[in-house]
């Protein structure tokens, strides 16, 4: 094959419609702030910070000073059986600001391997305490758990099920927490804690002592923002604990600051057994997952095991790569010192307001939001995601990113956003939505 410096082909591109795109490219060549610019030389406002991984903006210097110097310093440490340094810094940085006793931390590389890990711990956290028959796990409608086979089981959206039925038995659903009684809710229902009791069912079904672990996102992310009604979080908790079951937050949106707390366990004080995050562990810019357990599972585990044995056989070839832990080590330095996560929450009353003005838009179906994050559901034309994989790529090319799952958009800026930055975001959406 010849080599053409042109060609997009040999790049099969995740989560694309790859003949469509690679006949009209949207190419970024250069982030700066709140601005990607395009191989054409466009400005676009990064209205998701580009996954919901980017809460410090984009061309962080000291984040790529810190990457540079930690390649140069010691490039790659096998995680098993050794260790260096900016892995107990990073662990210590992130237990610090985890709930207690939330004070263990695994390292992956993603939000994906950070599920997959945390369904194991459960399982081995069971076992060895001899309650090996907890093999089923529970999930929910319209989840996003990442895309491993773990994370496809647990997963509750039909596109990324529907093709892959091989994923793992003993995975059961209570039902999503989006009813249309809620309808442009800004913050969380007053109604529907109730949804709470389909975990109290499922007990009742196939016997509370059969399952390990219940995953929920406290703000389900991807689906489109659906913000759990008051009470439904604390209920879970309650359901868990009564039963021992280990209730997971995967936090991989909704962790550093996305709610204004540092994580949603805080901001919606529920504290659950495990959390996952990825994603603005290193403001995105080196892949990494983590997984965070409390002391009582770390113990129980590690603990177990003879002294010389290793206790828990799982781990990444590039768990706690040197260069993932300088980057989050840089960024968390970063959130510590511009108290990012205050930032997060005193810039949350006026874009939670700002995205709430477009509710006059005849084409909206629903807005949702909490802290800085949210979503615009628009009216569907055609098949469902249709128009907004459409409104996507034409919100590209007037300049403005956002990123959308069926017809939910969902807005999420960077914590760097100032008030006149929320103003163009919103008004970047109102100008596009109007011509919808
Ligand atoms: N869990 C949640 C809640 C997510 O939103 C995502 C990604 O968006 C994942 C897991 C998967 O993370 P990754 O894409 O890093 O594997």
């Amino acid at each position: 094959m010849e080599y053409n410096t042109n060609s997009l082909e040999e790049n099969w591109m995740p989560f694309t419609g790859n003949r469509d795109f690679k006949k009209s490219p949207r190419i970024v060549v250069r982030g700066e702030g709140l601005y990607y610019f395009d191989h054409k030389g466009g400005k676009i406002f990064d209205g998701s910070s580009a996954l919901f991984c980017c809460p410090l903006g984009h061309g962080r210097k000291e984040i790529a000073q810190a990457v540079h110097e930690q390649l140069l310093q010691n490039d790659y440490t096998p995680p098993f059986q050794l260790g260096h340094p900016g892995a107990f810094d990073l662990a210590q940085r992130v237990a610090r600001i985890t709930p207690d006793p939330l004070n263990h931390i695994f390292f992956a590389n993603s939000g994906s391997e950070a599920i997959d890990t945390a369904l194991k711990i459960a399982m081995a956290y069971h076992r060895t305490r001899g309650e090996g028959q907890r093999t089923r796990f529970v999930s929910r409608e319209r989840a996003y758990h990442g895309v491993n086979i773990g994370g496809t089981s647990l997963a509750g959206m039909v596109k990324n099920r529907e093709t892959f039925t091989g994923v793992m038995p003993g995975v059961v659903h209570m039902r999503h927490t989006w009813d249309p009684k809620q309808v442009f809710t800004q913050g969380q229902p007053k109604h529907g804690a109730e949804l709470a009791e389909d975990l109290a069912r499922i007990c009742e079904t196939y016997g509370g002592s059969t399952i390990a672990a219940c995953f929920v996102e406290p703000i389900a992310g991807s689906t489109g923002c659906l913000v759990p009604p008051v009470g439904y979080l604390e209920r879970l908790r309650e359901i868990c604990t009564q039963h021992g079951i280990l209730l997971v937050f995967d936090e991989v949106i909704t962790g550093f600051g996305r709610t204004g707390a540092p994580f949603a366990a805080q901001a919606f004080g529920v504290t659950p057994d495990i959390m996952t995050m990825a994603k603005a562990i290193t403001n995105g810019c080196q892949p990494m997952g983590a997984i965070a357990v409390k002391d009582d599972i770390y113990t129980t585990i590690v603990d177990a095991a003879p002294e010389n044995a290793i206790e828990l056989f799982h781990g990444y070839t590039y768990s706690s790569h040197p260069a993932a832990c300088a980057a989050g080590v840089a960024v968390q330095k970063i959130y510590d010192a511009e108290n990012t996560f205050e930032k997060a929450a005193k810039m949350s009353g006026y874009f939670q307001e700002a995205l709430f003005s477009l509710k006059d838009m005849d084409c909206l179906k629903d807005i949702r939001g909490y802290g800085m994050m949210g979503a615009i559901e628009l009216k569907p034309k055609g098949a469902p995601g249709a128009l907004g994989t459409q409104f996507q790529k034409d919100l590209f090319w007037r300049g403005l990113h956002v990123k959308f799952t069926g017809d939910s958009g969902i807005v999420a800026p960077a914590f760097i956003a100032e008030e006149k930055d929320i103003d163009i975001l919103i008004d970047l959406l109102r100008k596009a939505l109007k011509e919808l």
